[in-house]
């Protein structure tokens, strides 16, 4: 039970209904591998970010001694769009868990809108990120109960404006339940691009001023995926976002992008910046156009 305690805590929200997400709650578990070690200091700022700017300054992390990542600095200004890359394994998804305080850096810092996420509360670090996972957890509920649980007080036009935002509207109405059709472990399954649109919507009824999104690595079909990036696109307007990449296709348009390789970054540029450096993001990009 101290588990099931645990993670629920640290992502900083209690679902309005435990029962019937069991299934749903262990799966959370794959998702987070380990238990947090942060808490709050005792003289905490809850008072609420606004701007969505987020530094990474000289950030080293590892797991017990092994090093993930080394010297990690950028800045994303807010309403920015920052794109990270690199192989599996670079430490692309731990900069996101670090970000997000699942572990405290081992040297550094990380600040959003200029404060040392050390000293924030929970709530309020946890307010100001919306992520978009890359497996997004459904509970077993209505779409709509789903998407609600983004901010909870959400009024039934809110969410109707954040389905459409997240390009949902035409596959709730092919629904004969529509919004209130029961998804998850015991009602209808969604495809993997329908998941991340949920999740979308969920993020965009959050209204926090960072979005992180994981891209999905399961091939979507093309119809999803530029389902999916459409509705990024316009979320992203209202927001500083931080997108972890697996397809440079969706990149493109970043104001920077960070190539990650073993834990350092090794570029820093724009899509056509790095395309003329002709290194490791040329590189990646000539093999993923083949
Ligand atoms: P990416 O998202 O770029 O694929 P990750 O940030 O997930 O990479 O992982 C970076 C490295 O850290 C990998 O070598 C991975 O095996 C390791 N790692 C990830 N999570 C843990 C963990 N909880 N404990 C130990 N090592 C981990
Ligand atoms: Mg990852």
């Amino acid at each position: 039970m101290m588990q099931l305690f645990i993670p629920l805590n640290f992502l900083g929200f209690v679902y309005r209904e435990i029962r019937g997400a069991f299934a749903n709650i262990e799966r959370m578990f794959t998702l987070l591998d380990k238990q947090p070690l942060i808490e709050n200091s005792p003289n905490a700022t809850t008072a609420p970010l606004t701007l969505g700017k987020v530094s990474f300054e000289q950030v080293c992390f590892s797991y017990d001694s092994r090093g993930i990542l080394d010297d990690v600095s950028f800045t994303i200004e807010p309403g920015q769009k920052v794109a990270i890359v690199g192989d599996s394994g670079a430490g692309k998804s731990t900069i996101v868990k670090l970000l997000f305080r699942f572990y405290d850096v081992v040297s550094g810092a990380i600040r959003i809108d200029g404060q040392d996420i050390r000293q924030l509360s929970q709530d309020t670090l946890r307010q100001a990120i919306a992520i978009v996972p890359q497996d997004t957890v459904l509970f077993n509920d209505t779409l709509v109960e789903n998407i609600r649980y983004g901010r909870p007080s959400a009024t039934d036009a809110e969410i109707d404006a954040a389905i459409n935002m997240a390009h949902l509207g035409e596959f709730i109405q092919s629904l004969p339940e529509g919004r209130d059709t029961r998804v998850g472990e015991r009602g209808l399954k969604l495809s993997g691009g329908e998941k991340q649109r949920v999740a979308i919507a969920r993020a965009i009824l959050k209204r926090s001023p960072i979005l992180v999104f994981d891209e999905a690595t399961s091939s979507l079909d093309s119809h999803s995926e530029q389902a999916i990036l459409t509705a990024l696109k316009e979320v992203a307007k209202d927001h500083t976002s931080l997108v972890i990449a697996h397809r440079l296709s969706t990149v493109i348009d970043a104001d920077q992008i960070l190539v990650l390789s073993k834990g350092r970054v090794v570029e820093v540029g724009t899509h056509y910046d790095l395309l003329k450096k002709a290194g490791l993001y040329a590189k990646l990009w000539r093999i993923q156009q083949e």
